[in-house]
C-alpha cells in the first residue's frame, strides 16, 4: 500500500477513536424513513437549519397525501408549503422534477429496489438524477431504512477533514466522499461508517467551529497540523477524551 494513504487510514481510525470515545458510539440513528421519504428530507436539508428543514417535511406531509400528491401538486403550493428551507423556489421543482425522474427510470415512485444494490450501484443510480449529489446520494442510503454503509460529507465533517489533514485545504466537499471513504476499513458495518460521520459532524458543531476553533480543548489536537500550527508556542497539551467537558459529550445524535 502507498504509505502516505496507509497513514492517512491510520489517522482516519484514530480520529474516529478518539472521537467516538467523546461523542459516544454507537450513536443511534436519527430518522427511520423509507428511502424516497429520507430523499426528500435530503433534498430539502441543502443549506437550511435542520429545524427549518425538519418542519417543511412534516408541512408536506400534512399537505399531501403521499408523494405522488407531491409530484403532481402545483409547483407555487409546493413552494408556498416549503417556505422556512432556503432556496424554496428551487427545490420546490426541483423535488417534483426528481420523483418524476424516479418514476421515469424505475417504473414506480419508490427507491425500496435499491436494498439490493451494493452501495456504490446504488448511488450511482441515485447520483445520474440531476438534483442529487454524493451527499444526498450518501445520506439516503446511510440515514433511511436501507441502513447502507455509504458515507455522507457535510460541511462540519468537511472542515474536520481539511484541518486534520485527512484531506487536502483545497479539497471541495463533492470528490471529498470517495476520498474520506476510501480510508475507512473496507470491513466497516453501517453502523461504524455513520458513527464516523456523526462523531466528524459532532466535533465540527461543538469543537471545531468555522471561525475560531476551540484548539485547547480539543481531543485531537496532537492528531490535527491546523491545530498544532494555531497553539504552536502556547504549550497546549491535546486533551484526554475523558478529560472533555461534559457539555461537549453526546447523549443523542445529531442536533435536529
Ligand atoms: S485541533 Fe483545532 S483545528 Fe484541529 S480538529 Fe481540533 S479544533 Fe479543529
Amino acid at each position: 500500500m502507498n504509505p502516505d494513504l496507509q497513514d492517512l487510514k491510520a489517522k482516519a481510525l484514530a480520529l474516529h477513536e478518539r472521537l467516538c470515545a467523546v461523542y459516544g458510539c454507537p450513536i443511534p440513528y436519527f430518522h427511520t424513513l423509507d428511502p424516497l421519504s429520507e430523499l426528500i428530507s435530503s433534498l430539502l436539508s441543502h443549506r437550511t437549519r435542520n429545524a427549518d428543514s425538519g418542519r417543511a417535511f412534516k408541512a408536506l406531509r400534512v399537505r399531501y397525501a403521499d408523494w405522488r400528491a407531491l409530484m403532481h401538486a402545483p409547483t407555487d403550493e409546493v413552494e408556498a408549503t416549503i417556505q422556512g428551507v432556503t432556496w424554496p423556489d428551487q427545490k420546490a421543482p426541483r423535488l417534483q422534477a426528481v420523483l418524476h425522474a424516479i418514476e421515469e427510470r424505475h417504473g414506480s415512485l419508490s427507491l425500496d429496489f435499491l436494498k439490493d444494490m451494493p452501495v456504490e450501484e446504488a448511488r450511482a443510480w441515485l447520483e445520474s438524477i440531476p438534483g442529487i449529489g454524493p451527499k444526498t446520494s450518501a445520506a439516503v442510503l446511510s440515514f433511511s431504512v436501507l441502513r447502507k454503509a455509504a458515507l455522507p460529507v457535510d460541511s462540519h465533517h468537511h472542515r474536520v477533514a481539511q484541518r486534520t489533514g485527512l484531506i487536502p485545504l483545497s479539497a471541495a466537499v463533492g470528490p471529498s466522499h470517495a476520498a474520506l471513504a476510501a480510508l475507512l476499513p473496507e470491513e466497516w458495518d453501517a453502523q461504524q461508517v455513520y458513527d464516523h460521520h456523526e462523531v466528524m459532524m459532532l466535533h465540527g458543531q461543538r469543537c471545531c467551529f468555522f471561525k475560531n476553533p476551540a484548539c485547547h480543548r480539543c481531543a485531537v489536537l496532537d492528531l490535527c497540523p491546523t491545530g498544532q500550527g494555531r497553539v504552536e508556542g502556547r504549550r497546549v497539551s491535546p486533551v484526554r477524551p475523558d478529560a472533555v467537558p461534559d457539555d461537549l459529550r453526546s447523549s443523542r445524535s445529531r442536533e435536529r
